[in-house]
């Protein structure tokens, strides 16, 4: 495998001098999802393809998935389609959201590595081949970091905030400031074409899978064209897809309320006893067992939610049904099986 240089490196060297035909380039794939992008979109691919331009050592495939469009990006994308052979257009048939349009765009693309970008420019193409060259030197995942960017100042705050929240509830080594722009080895995307939860939450995904992930540093840039088609509303859907689908904090905190609730209503139930039996002058009538009963009834019931939370929990993961483990190859295995793979 000549994308992956170090010992083998020589080899597919040896066999050009044999053979005149030169060992075929990586195939790099860009996986570009679009929503109601129609004023920057020619833009995007215009500065995609120049910064392409200066790699004649790849490949490359661009397979666009059209999100549900309601403005004029699905022309606009056709006509970019038929001037590009390397371009792909996934036409959606309503808006499925950003990460399930990554999805799809990562069931299709073919690229020994597969890139994950916007296409408004925030994530910069020339980054991206930074990206190929961390590939190259080995890596399997690479992220993109945000080493700053010029997005609002309460969209900046709400992130910088969640990622450090989500990172510490869950066990996954979430990478800090990362979206979703990032390289994927062939390898990892198609482990990743295996994790079919609906609500997904890609970048933890990625994170979760192990392999050998670097991260490439990056300014992002301004929005070139239009607005966020990530409001408010979105962005806590996924904050709170992120959360639930990598952290079981949220139950766990139930099941600890359930304990001190309970602890407090049988130092009530003490209370109320005792002020029943030794100051019977001054407890009204029917107190005590209005007492008892709330604060019995309300610790247990607190308890039990904990239980049925962490049972739902447990079906919650089962249902999610991610696979149990990744390889990433068997040492050993019959020279048949994993000879003529590229
Ligand atoms: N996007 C999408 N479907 C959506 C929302 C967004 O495909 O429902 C795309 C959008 O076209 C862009 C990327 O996802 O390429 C990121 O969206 P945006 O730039 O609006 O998010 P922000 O950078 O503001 O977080
Ligand atoms: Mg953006």
């Amino acid at each position: 495998q000549d994308i992956r240089p170090p010992a083998q490196a020589p080899a597919p060297v040896a066999l050009a001098t044999v053979e005149p035909t030169p060992a075929r380039r990586p195939l790099v794939s860009y996986v570009l999802p679009v929503y109601n992008e129609q004023d920057g979109i020619t833009a995007f691919h215009t500065e995609l393809t120049a910064a392409l331009d200066g790699r004649p050592d790849l490949d490359f495939e661009l397979v666009y998935v059209n999100d549900g469009s309601a403005d004029g990006s699905l022309p606009i994308l056709k006509r970019i389609a038929e001037q590009d052979d390397r371009v792909r257009v996934v036409d959606f048939a309503r808006n499925f959201g950003h990460q399930i349009a990554i999805t799809a765009g990562l069931d299709v693309a073919q690229g020994d590595a597969v890139i994950v970008m916007d296409t408004d420019l925030q994530d910069p193409p020339r980054v991206s081949l930074e990206l190929v060259d961390a590939w190259r030197e080995g890596a399997e995942i690479v992220h993109a970091r945000r080493r700053s960017r010029q997005d609002t100042a309460f969209k900046r705050a709400t992130a910088h905030l969640y990622y450090r929240i989500l990172r510490s509830s869950t066990e996954v080594d979430i990478p800090l400031d990362t979206g979703d722009f990032r390289l994927l080895d062939r390898r990892v995307a198609d482990e990743l074409r295996k994790y079919r939860e609906r609500s997904r939450f890609v970048r933890g995904i990625v994170a979760s899978m192990g392999y050998r992930q670097t991260e490439v540093a990056f300014d992002r840039d301004e929005r070139f064209a239009g607005e966020t088609k990530y409001p408010l509303r979105k962005m806590a859907r996924l904050a709170v897809d992120g959360m639930t689908s990598f952290s079981t904090a949220p139950l766990k905190m139930i099941t600890k309320l359930g304990f001190v609730v309970l602890t407090l209503s049988l130092v009530g139930i003490v209370y109320a006893l005792a002020m029943k039996f030794f100051r019977p002058d001054i407890t009204v009538s029917g107190w005590t067992m209005l007492m008892v009963v709330v604060l019995f009834l309300g610790g247990t019931q607190m308890l039990s939610l904990g239980v049925i939370g962490t049972y739902v929990g447990r079906i919650y993961s089962e249902a999610q049904g991610r696979p149990l483990y990744l390889v990433r190859e068997v040492i050993g295995a019959d020279e048949r099986d994993g000879g003529g793979e590229r």
